[in-house]
């Protein structure tokens, strides 16, 4: 941190917020799947009370004991959120003759135990709608928990923003293992929970590892200012794609004067570039509704509420909370670009930067989720990406090479320990980190290297204010101690799977070809996908698969892929795939020589160490 953070202390309000409306919680917190396995223990948590210990950021501690608190919580007369029951919250509206969840959670048996905490409370009513607010699994995938296939296709709607499949599936697939396998990191999921590991993510505890579903939307957004009436309730919607996803948006319940803001304002700042990895968002558009949603709803809410974190109450507080969560988005954006142009780089920029007073005596412009320091290194690598224009870091040696030839100047890897060590002590953890980094990718078995690497780290995330980042700092440490602990959640499930397009199911292979290995390969196969009513001719040659629609020409096989065959088929699993369906009519070998060519990602590949 370049500067000494302000922790406004005296601000208690979030307490006061975080617990109103209170109704009951489930006990015990815990849920578990259908084999009895636990998905989700809110319990673990219960540690996170009085003050910080020396192994956790006071501010960190704060925000996670305010999203560790867990229950039924009413957030205006006819609304209901149930919190700590996942990442995320569900939302419940209560209609003419039932009840309309808004972001079913992440796992179905998270959001069937949300669901019954509030029937428990509020008597038993038929969901008579599901809202996605937007495209991420913590949103949509614990829909089966609360409505079936059979009942949205006897007429329940399920509403959406424009674009929220293609976004929901493709988010997944593109760099969907190394994504995950990097979110092990972020998340922290196998760290145990305690003072000196896991206290939480910023944005909500973790994530729940149960069941992941999809029901596809029946009914889209596609304009700001659209209404729609559902089971009695009146909404008007705001589009406001490009923001934290792609496809999402914000609504307004007119009749209960409650405002949705989705997962644009919440009690933290947000990610512009998580660390799992992802497409740079665009905080320009960001701002930019944030400001639209003022102008459009801004004196007509009493409450503002989110798919994270709690409500903020009273028309002037919500305007302010949104309008700061806005200032922070666009401030963020602007004085990276000024500085920009001024030829500092991206890390330069992040060093110097520094949030106007008033966001900083805001806690929820705090970075708990995203942060300052990588949120400013997105913005440069959006507009300007990785190379920072100084040609002597143009053609680097990777990590490994350099690291051989960093060690052998500077001594070898002994000397560079005990210098290391030296820095440690003196309190630059940050150069400890980077030279001891050198130690351990030119000689992985160099123990002393790694032993004081892993207490760098450590130290590093217990400081950190960022949960992200704490967690990442403490899932390196652990790895540098016990081995690779792989991929804790993979977040492609089979429902998810069964809706891809066929497109981007072909994407999905196109991306697993091993270039060199199909340079030889010369095959043209014919695909029938009968639910979607779809033809295509595939091409394999120079390791490049492609696609056209509704294109005849030689092929020397036709493959016939039922929705239920797609989601084998897109992990190369022939016999899973035919088992549900899948037929093959002409030359079988053909298909058998493109899946050899096939391959996955992997689920283990090093991070802290070569
Ligand atoms: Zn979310």
């Amino acid at each position: 941190m370049p500067h000494d953070p302000v922790y406004p202390f005296d601000d208690e309000r979030d307490f006061a917020d975080a617990e109103r409306g209170f109704i009951a919680a489930l006990t015990p917190g815990v849920v578990r799947n259908a084999v009895g396995q636990v998905i989700w223990d809110n319990d673990s948590y219960s540690f996170l009370a009085g003050d910080a210990p020396d192994t956790v950021d006071p501010s960190l501690w704060r925000q996670s004991a305010l999203c560790a608190k867990q229950g039924l919580f009413e957030v205006t007369e006819g609304i209901y959120q149930v919190r700590g029951l996942d990442l995320s919250n569900v939302s419940f509206v209560e209609g003419d003759t039932g009840v309309i969840v808004i972001d079913p959670l992440i796992s179905v048996e998270c959001a069937a135990a949300a669901l019954g905490l509030y029937w428990k409370h509020r008597g038993t009513r038929p969901v008579t709608g599901v809202i996605y607010t937007h495209s991420h699994a913590d949103h949509f995938g614990g829909v089966k928990g609360v409505i079936s296939q059979a009942e949205v296709d006897a007429g329940v709607p399920v509403i959406a923003p424009e674009g929220f499949l293609e976004a929901a599936v493709s988010e997944n697939v593109y760099a969907g293992p190394a994504m995950a396998r990097r979110a092990g990191y972020m998340y922290g999921a196998v760290l145990p929970r305690g003072p000196r590991a896991g206290v939480g993510a910023g944005l909500g505890q973790t994530t729940s590892l149960g069941t992941v579903s999809l029901i596809v939307p029946t009914m889209d957004i596609t304009a700001t200012g659209q209404e729609l009436t559902v089971d009695g309730v009146r909404m008007v919607f705001q589009l406001a794609p490009g923001t934290e996803a792609p496809a999402e948006m914000h609504f307004l319940f007119p009749g209960r004067r409650a405002l949705c803001m989705a997962e644009n304002a919440t009690h933290t700042l947000h990610n512009i570039l998580t660390l799992r990895g992802a497409v740079v968002r665009d905080p320009h558009s960001w701002a930019r509704y944030l400001t639209e949603a003022i102008e459009l709803f801004g004196g007509q809410a009493d409450v503002v509420f989110a798919s994270h974190h709690w409500p903020t109450w009273g028309r002037e507080r919500a305007l302010e909370f949104v309008g700061l969560q806005r200032d922070l988005y666009a401030y963020l954006h602007d004085q990276t670009m000024r500085m920009l142009n001024q030829g500092y780089t991206g890390a330069e920029i992040a060093e110097q930067f520094e949030l106007p007073p008033a966001l900083q005596r805001a806690w929820h412009a705090h970075g708990y989720y995203g942060s300052v320091s990588h949120n400013v290194k997105a913005i440069y690598q959006r507009y300007l990406g990785w190379y920072d224009g100084n040609p002597a870091r143009l053609w680097p040696h990777p990590p490994r090479e350099a690291a051989k030839r960093y060690v052998a100047f500077m001594g070898g890897a002994d000397a560079v320990v005990d210098k290391a060590r030296a820095s440690y002590q003196e309190g630059d953890l940050r150069w400890a980190a980077q030279v001891l980094d050198h130690v351990v990718f030119a000689e992985p078995g160099h123990q002393a290297g790694r032993a004081l690497l892993a207490e760098v780290l450590e130290q590093l995330g217990f400081g950190a204010e960022n949960g992200t980042w704490r967690n990442a700092f403490l899932s390196g440490a652990l790895e540098l101690r016990s081995g690779n602990f792989g991929t804790p959640a993979t977040p492609g499930s089979a429902d998810v799977l069964a809706v891809l397009p066929p497109e981007l199911f072909f994407d999905a292979l196109a991306i697993q070809v091993n270039g060199p290995a199909a340079w030889d390969l010369d095959l043209a196969i014919g695909w029938v996908f009968p639910d979607h009513g779809a033809t295509f001719r595939t091409t394999l040659r120079n390791g490049v698969f492609s696609y056209v629609r509704d294109r005849s020409g030689d092929v020397t096989l036709t493959i016939t892929v039922p929705r239920p065959a797609l989601g084998a088929l897109a992990t190369g699993d022939l016999g899973a795939a035919a088992a549900a369906g899948l037929t093959l009519d002409g030359d079988a070998a053909a298909v058998q020589q493109f899946l050899g060519v096939l391959q996955p990602g992997n689920p283990a590949f090093n991070i802290v160490e070569p």
